[in-house]
């Protein structure tokens, strides 16, 4: 089996988008006698999604002769990456045999998902594997694509989503999509298919704002589901439509970690204790700090996260915690967290046993006294606080869902879950 890999570094101007490019290309192989037996939609590393939206990378295997597929392949970005717009950089790889997968390209891909690479790198590993590469300006794409022919090896966790895309002549103009009719798919689909809609925000989440041929992308743990899903939906003409297998909702970025050793660019699993009163500063971003073993991060919940803003300001000092995100300027951007114990009562000043009123200070460290029925108390006393929150996971909404990160309804967590919907 053949194995294309494909990356473009998407277009922002011009509204191209990497699976498309791979739905055109296994087009072409269907074109040539070809059988397309998988298409993978691999998220990289999502600390460098301000280079490209997504950062997604394609993989298709098939049946054709390395040589044909690398031909066809190279023929279809010459016609269609936006080659004139600077911020492309696209790359193929083409693999002549799942064989020649290695433990290193597979290592490579789960790098690429959690780390960064060099170009050079990328290139002497393809090269060195066998594998055919072709790079336009300056192909940084082949870093993409050799991740992209690794990712079969590398993961065991895969989940769907079914694009289907426009006629081409209407990409830039507002999209016609019936919104009552996608919410009651989601609805029926749902928890099999996620992220189709965010219920509080009213939001069609798998309908994109940025430009580019996507109508709407389905995502769900079965193919049969999402391609139902998508049927359901009154809309413009579906002009083609393709279904990937994806990393998508796994958290395949997250790795574990300790407060004390985090790297920008990086996404964590990591222990803590609150170690401030959440606060929201000017944006609505809120933010405190997580403490473990003397060291302490910053973590903040930004305003795109909503209402997840509410439980990380419904924490307080002293409540336990994992978090997860990516670390960036020294900051974890929360994606979700669990709350491992919560600070259940708080020091309060004794109220009289005779009379119910507010014990007075007796003087520095001579405890407090009812000046009325002279009782006495050595000290604060714990009081029960109320609060808002449970142990278990929280997440951000799906309207800020990242799309590797792993939705709560998904399943296979560690502690009770709260999921959003
Ligand atoms: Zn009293």
């Amino acid at each position: 089996m053949t194995v294309i890999g494909l990356d473009d570094t998407d277009s922002r101007t011009l509204g191209m988008c990497t699976t498309y490019l791979a739905t055109l290309v296994a087009e072409a192989v269907e074109a040539r006698g070809g059988t397309v037996e998988r298409r993978l939609l691999v998220r990289l590393n999502p600390a460098v999604e301000h280079k490209t939206r997504g950062n997604a990378a394609l993989a298709i295997h098939t049946d054709l002769p390395a040589g044909a597929a690398f031909d066809l392949a190279r023929e279809e970005l010459d016609r269609w990456a936006v080659l004139d717009d600077d911020r492309t950089s696209p790359g193929i790889v083409v693999a002549p045999g799942s064989d020649t997968v290695s433990t290193a390209v597979a290592e490579f891909a789960r790098d690429a998902v959690r780390g960064f690479h060099d170009l050079d790198a990328a290139v002497d590993l393809a090269e060195r594997s066998g594998f055919l590469t072709e790079g336009w300006h300056g192909g940084r794409g082949r870093i993409g694509a050799l991740a992209a022919v690794g990712a079969w090896a590398a993961f065991d966790e895969w989940t769907h989503e079914h694009i289907s895309y426009r006629e081409f002549h209407r990409c830039g103009t507002p999209r016609e999509v019936d919104f009552d009719s996608v919410f009651d798919a989601a609805d029926a689909a749902y928890p099999d298919a996620w992220d189709t809609v965010d219920r509080e925000e009213g939001e069609a989440v798998c309908v994109p704002n940025a430009p580019g041929p996507i109508l709407h992308g389905i995502r769900g743990d079965d193919a049969d589901t999402v391609r139902e899903v998508a049927a359901a939906i009154d809309s413009e003409p579906v002009d083609r439509s393709a279904t990937f297998l994806t990393n998508q909702g796994t958290d395949a970025h997250l790795r574990s970690g300790v407060v004390s050793d985090l790297r920008d660019g990086r996404a964590y699993r990591v222990a803590g204790t609150v170690a401030s009163e959440p606060e929201t500063r000017p944006g609505g971003h809120v933010f405190f700090d997580l403490e473990a073993d003397g060291s302490a991060v910053s973590v903040a919940a930004f305003e795109p996260t909503k209402r997840f803003r509410n439980r990380v300001r419904a924490l307080r000092v002293g409540d336990a915690l994992t978090a997860c995100g990516e670390v960036g300027d020294g900051t974890l951007k929360l994606e979700k967290f669990a709350v491992r114990d919560l600070v259940r009562t708080e020091p309060a000043t004794p109220t009289c046993p005779d009379c119910g009123r507010t014990m007075k200070s007796a003087g520095r460290n001579q405890g407090y006294r009812c000046r009325d029925c002279g009782t006495d108390a050595p000290g604060k006393v714990d009081r029960a606080v109320d609060r808002d929150l449970e142990p278990g996971w929280y997440e951000v909404p799906p309207c800020a869902r990242r799309h590797i990160a792993k939705p709560l309804v998904r399943g296979g967590f560690d502690a009770a879950t709260h999921p959003e919907r």
